[in-house]
């Protein structure tokens, strides 16, 4: 008979044996559940949110690898208070994994069976503390709920009030971090606890209950009215971001009326949440409401994320390819390509990755569409190479999460040699976003790239916030001014001040600099004579297929 105080755990591990040596070890302490690869892992995972102690995890692993399991725990709000203890024989992992998220790790072959209980039962214990520790009701600046205790609240009102309408709310500050850069931290959080007090305040007029979500996000519950102007002009007055008291705070709010009380709580905020992104830059905008066509997307977001795994299986991705031409002498020529993906949908038709690319990293599935493109651009090159004898390099798009992959320069390289290539034909493409959190993991993991003998250009230059002195510490070797400098530059009075700076600055690096979104002969002219040494864009060739691409293979 299964104890029902036993802690249950999930052993993910492909191999039976490994499997039935931690089985017995662990039977008599624990409930055991087991998975033989990653996807049926997650799949047990998301079907018994909260039940495990911890999982086991073995780092490699078929369909979904160890690695990316952990990733996709980590980032799921449910899941990430499990702890993991990873399984592994190869020492480099066990740091890193740490760093990833994993709580401890259990190398391979197995120790003695008591050290494997020992190390088990103190991280089950460490976690468990932490989670008490953590699970305090009110938020130690605002005094208000914080999100657990917020949530439990809100299933009890359902359960005393069942037949009352509600609206769920997403509220936030304009321009927070603006706000706290120009005024510091205790500002901005002074700001927050006044921000709060207003907010219990008006509760009892709406009949609701709030909650400090994250930094600025605040979420309420309240009896449904139709009309949220006067809260909104409630909740707003009185309270300046300024020191001087003279410019008043605005608050932008997203609502989901009448929830619908048989979707999960977080699902019902995260819709009031859809509502408030959507009107995030605009100016004129403060209230947003859930409506069909943000239910819509909601759904058609959902459907991309579940044929997922189909879509790589068929080989629905296919891989356009867009030249970069070098413009320093008489007449351009083709220097090197760029991969983008682009989604053949069996019924959506053709779905542009600025759709499912970001939706794709918010989900942990990036790393498997990434990997499918490096070898679909791998191959291609080679038959290029093969065909018409000619080295192109391609350059393809690393998400910022491949590089906190501790595997990353080895996928790279098994890639490399299993075509046949070189490293220094596969360009890497990294976004300048990427370059301004954990910058010293970032700069570890592109040297490491560099020193395998791959070339790094910087993507989206001039977008990312990053200062000077730390693209300087940055390795690279080219700097793509991103598209939105070429438009505004050439717009009405053609001020392209900020392209020379950004020319200025990759000379300095000593790199070369690419323009994208180049679209006419005039800004080829101003950019060559600025000094810019490559250039992207409809006015060479949109993306195209690859067998459109070989015409600018047989070009002279
Ligand atoms: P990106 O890397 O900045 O790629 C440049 C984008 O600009 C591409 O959009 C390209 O089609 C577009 N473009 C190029 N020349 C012009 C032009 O002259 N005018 C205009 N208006 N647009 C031009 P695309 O293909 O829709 O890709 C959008 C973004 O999706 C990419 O931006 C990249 O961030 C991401 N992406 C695409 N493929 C992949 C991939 O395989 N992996 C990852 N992680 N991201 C990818
Ligand atoms: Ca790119
Ligand atoms: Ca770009």
């Amino acid at each position: 008979m299964i104890n029902k105080n036993k802690r249950k755990l999930l052993i993910v591990e492909d191999e039976f044996i490994n499997r039935e040596i931690l089985k017995n070890i662990l039977l008599d302490d624990y409930e055991i559940c087991e998975a033989e690869d990653g996807e049926s892992a997650l799949e047990i995972l998301k079907s018994n949110k909260n039940n495990f102690s911890l999982i086991l995890l073995d780092l490699f692993l078929p369909k979904l690898s160890g690695l990316e399991l952990l990733n996709i725990i980590e980032g799921d709000g449910k899941l990430n208070n499990i702890p993991v203890i990873v399984l592994t024989s190869d020492k480099e992992l066990e740091v890193q994994c740490l760093s990833y998220g994993a709580s401890d790790f259990i190398s391979k072959p197995y120790p003695d069976s008591r050290i494997i209980k020992a190390r088990i039962n103190r991280v089950i214990e460490l976690f468990e503390d932490r989670q008490t520790i953590k699970s305090t009701e009110r938020d130690a600046l605002t005094r208000l709920y914080t999100r657990s205790y917020f949530y439990k609240y809100v299933a009890d009102a359902d359960k005393n009030n069942p037949n009352q309408e509600m609206d769920a709310i997403a509220i936030g500050i304009r321009s927070f971090h603006v706000i706290k850069e120009r005024f510091g931290a205790q500002f901005s959080d002074s700001l927050l606890v006044r921000f709060s007090k207003r907010l219990k305040a008006v509760m009892p007029n709406i009949s609701g209950m709030v909650c400090r979500l994250e930094v600025d996000t605040f979420i309420v519950y309240a009896k449904h009215i139709e009309n949220y102007e006067e809260f909104h002009q409630e909740i707003s007055a009185d309270i300046f971001v300024d020191i001087d008291n003279k410019t008043p705070i605005t608050v932008q709010m997203g609502i989901y009326q009448n929830v619908d009380k048989n979707i999960d709580i977080d699902v019902r905020f995260e819709r009031a949440e859809r509502a408030l992104d959507k009107i995030r830059n605009n100016v004129i905008k403060n209230i947003s409401i859930f409506d069909d066509k943000l239910k819509e997307k909601e759904m058609y977001e959902e459907e991309l994320i579940e044929e997922f795994s189909t879509a790589i299986k068929e080989h629905q991705f296919v891989v356009f390819y867009q030249p970069k031409f070098n413009i320093k002498g008489d007449k351009p020529f083709l220097a090197s390509a760029e991969a983008l993906v682009r989604w053949k949908h069996p019924t959506k038709g053709l779905i542009s990755p600025g759709i499912f690319i970001p939706l794709f990293e918010e989900k942990g599935l990036i790393q498997r569409l990434d990997l499918y493109v490096w070898n679909e651009a791998a191959l291609q090159m080679k038959k290029w190479q093969e065909k018409y004898h000619k080295h192109v390099p391609v350059s393809v798009n690393v998400s910022r999460i491949d590089l906190y992959d501790p595997n990353l320069v080895k996928t790279l390289l098994d890639i490399v040699k299993q075509n046949n290539l070189e490293t220094k034909d596969l360009y890497l493409e990294i976004t300048e976003s990427a370059c301004t959190e954990n910058v010293d993991i970032i700069i570890d993991k592109v040297n490491a790239l560099r020193e395998a003998g791959f070339m790094i250009e910087i993507d989206d230059f001039g977008t990312g916030y990053s200062s000077l002195s730390m693209i300087n510490k940055i390795p690279l070797d080219a700097l793509k001014i991103d598209m939105i400098f070429i438009r505004n530059a050439f717009r009405s009075q053609n001020d392209n001040q900020l392209i020379k700076i950004i020319i200025d600055i990759a000379s300095y690096l000593k790199v070369p600099t690419i323009a994208e979104g180049v679209e006419n002969k005039e800004q080829v002219e101003v950019l060559k004579e600025l000094g810019c040494d490559l250039v992207q864009g409809y006015y060479f060739s949109k993306p195209v297929p690859e067998d459109e691409f070989a015409r600018f293979l047989t070009q002279e």
